[in-house]
Parts: C-alpha cells; structure tokens; sequence
C-alpha cells in the first residue's frame, strides 16, 4: 500500500523517529560539553503517541522506520516502542541508529521486540581518541555492543563514521582493513558542517577517501540492505563492504524518501530545513487519525526540493542531536 509522495512526485515511505533528545556521550563535533538545552518530559511524545503517529503514517504508505535520539537506548522501555510498533501491520522494517554504548544490554531484546538492524555509530578505534571524542565514552562498550547486535541477528550491522579532518581522518585505512578481515560494513559519511567542536566548515569529501582508500585495491559496487543514500563496494576478498554517504559534495535530495519526527512531536520534512508541522498538541487535544493523516499529508507536500547546505544554509532552530541525524 503506497500512495503518499511530495510535491516533486519523490515517493514518501521511510519515517524517522527521535525518541529522546537526551544522550549519554557528548561527541565535539554534535553536541557542547555541558549538553544542550533539554526538553521537559512532559514535552516528549509518549510511546503511546508516537505509535498513533506511526500509525497514522503507515495507514498513508510508510513502511520503514528508524529509531533514533539523542541516544535512543537512554530512553526507558526502548524495547516496548519497538514491540508496539512491529505490530503495525504494514511496517515492514524497524531499525535503529545508537552509539552503541548500551547496545550490549539491549541487542537481545531488542531483537525479540521486533528490530531488524541497527547502526552503530563509531568515529575512531582508537581509545584514548574514542574518549576524546565522545568526551568520556569507553570504546569497548561499543565493540562489544557491536558483536551482541551481530550475535543477536540485528544485521547488517553497519557502522557509521563521521569523518572530519585533523580529528580522525588519519585511521580511514583502518577502518576499511576491518572490513576485509571481518564483516564490518562501515560507511564512511561526509562530515556537515554543523556546530560543535569542529573550527571551521572543512570536510573530507568522498571522492577524496576514495582516492585514499585506492591503496587496499579495488573498489568493487555491491548492494548491501537498507533505505538510505549511501552507495556501497567491497574490497577484493572483504568479508564485509564500504559505503559512501555525500550529505555536503553531492546532495542525494533528489532521491529523498523520508520524513522526520522529533521526539517533542514535530513532523520535520527535511533534516536541513527548519520548516516542521506540530503533530503534539493536536493529538493531545484528541484529534482523529483521519486528521492526523491530513497533518501528515501537509508535512509532505511542505517538503522543500533540496537542501542548501552548499550556499551555507544550515538551520539554526535545533542541534543535530535533536533532530536524530
Ligand atoms: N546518538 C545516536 C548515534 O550517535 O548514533 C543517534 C543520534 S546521532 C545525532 C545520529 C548520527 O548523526 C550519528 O551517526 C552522528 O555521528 C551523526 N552526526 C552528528 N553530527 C553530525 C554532523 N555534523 N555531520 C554528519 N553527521 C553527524
Ligand atoms: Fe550523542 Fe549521537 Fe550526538 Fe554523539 S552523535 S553526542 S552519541 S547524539
């Protein structure tokens, strides 16, 4: 069942939704030291909220959703959302992007609530920087929460890194040789020029990791499963793939299929734009699920063309961290 597309006749089917704004590592390049402003809790959606939105969003065509934060696995009773929404009918994938920090409690249960995939993200491998970057964060929790989402079923498990210059673009190889010996699918994603921690707008493009990367050999396309822009190879004998997202040297705009939610209820149509419809109040003043499909169907049709990251044009409203990345 699908039927719900924009303005600029781009198919509308992938929903994602920030459970939570709140997060328990302050990465330098998402978030400052002493955190961001944080919503109340009475401003959160509920679970039961976010399902009736899912809900209402399914009955319109979208069938993919992903859990995101802030840090999702911070919210209590995760696995309860996950389990409420596996219920929906014609949602036919459920996944999850977390930092991975308390993967290794969750991945079971998750697993059994319903969740397909999960992404971990990961910026370096190295200790001292991992607790540098993330200031604080114990690298190991995350490759253990790795292989516990691995063990779980939960795969591919991808593993995200943002690279940025002078912070670790110096470890692409390592990251790519991991992908040879074991099967790691990391995707290597351009840094956006955000905020925090970061001095000025420079980033590593793709086409330049490419060329880093030429010395393990050749970059052979592959497909691996998913419903995002990246564009996926494998190197001569990997036993897992490299992916390549573009959000700054090449926008996939044109091929956007999605929808944001933000955990205090505002259907977002564009990570990079600050145009977002309140789904909150109306529901909590009663509104039907009919009415909830029109709001919906109104995000959808406000979704703008493209994003204007190249002519500078980053929106100032909320930090990345709320909006789930
Ligand atoms: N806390 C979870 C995590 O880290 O996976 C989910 C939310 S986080 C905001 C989602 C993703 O956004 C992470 O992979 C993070 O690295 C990425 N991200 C944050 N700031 C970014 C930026 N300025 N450019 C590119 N990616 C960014
Ligand atoms: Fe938290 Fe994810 Fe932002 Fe890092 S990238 S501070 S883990 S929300």
């Amino acid at each position: 069942m699908t039927g719900l597309s924009d303005s600029f006749q781009r198919p509308i089917d992938y929903l994602r939704i920030s459970v939570t704004d709140r997060c328990n590592l302050r990465c330098v390049y998402c978030m400052p030291a002493e955190g961001v402003h944080q919503l109340s809790h009475g401003d959160i959606l509920s679970y039961e909220e976010i399902y009736a939105i899912a809900q209402a969003a399914a009955g319109l065509g979208i069938n993919k959703i992903r859990i995101t934060g802030g840090e999702p696995l911070v919210r209590a009773g995760l696995p309860k959302l996950i389990q409420m929404l596996s219920q929906i009918d014609t949602i036919d994938d459920i996944s999850l992007t977390t930092n991975g920090i308390l993967l290794a409690h969750y991945a079971e249960e998750l697993r059994a609530a319903g969740l397909r995939r999960v992404n971990v993200s990961l910026d370096t491998l190295k200790v001292n920087r991992f607790k540098y970057i993330t200031r604080g964060g114990d690298l190991s929790d995350v490759l253990k929460g790795i292989e516990a989402a691995r063990s779980a079923g939960l795969n591919p498990v991808k593993i995200n890194m943002v690279v940025i210059p002078g912070l670790n673009d110096d470890e692409l190889l390592d990251f790519a040789a991991k992908t040879v010996a074991e099967e790691w699918h990391v995707r290597f994603i351009e840094h956006m020029p955000f905020n925090e921690g970061t001095s000025d707008s420079s980033f590593v493009s793709v086409s330049e990791i490419k060329e880093r990367l030429a010395v393990l050999g050749e970059l052979e396309p592959c497909s691996v499963k998913g419903n995002g822009p990246a564009k996926y190879f494998r190197l001569p004998q990997a036993k897992g793939t490299i992916g390549f997202i573009t959000p700054v040297s090449e926008h996939f705009c044109f091929h956007c299929n999605r929808l944001r939610l933000t955990a205090d209820g505002k259907l977002r149509p564009c990570l990079l734009s600050e145009a977002e419809i309140d789904l909150r109040e109306p529901l909590r003043r009663g509104i039907s699920s009919e009415e909830l499909k029109k709001l919906i169907k109104k995000a959808v049709a406000n979704k703008p063309r493209q994003h204007h990251l190249a002519e500078g044009h980053v929106p100032q409203d909320r930090p990345f961290s709320q909006v789930g990345g």
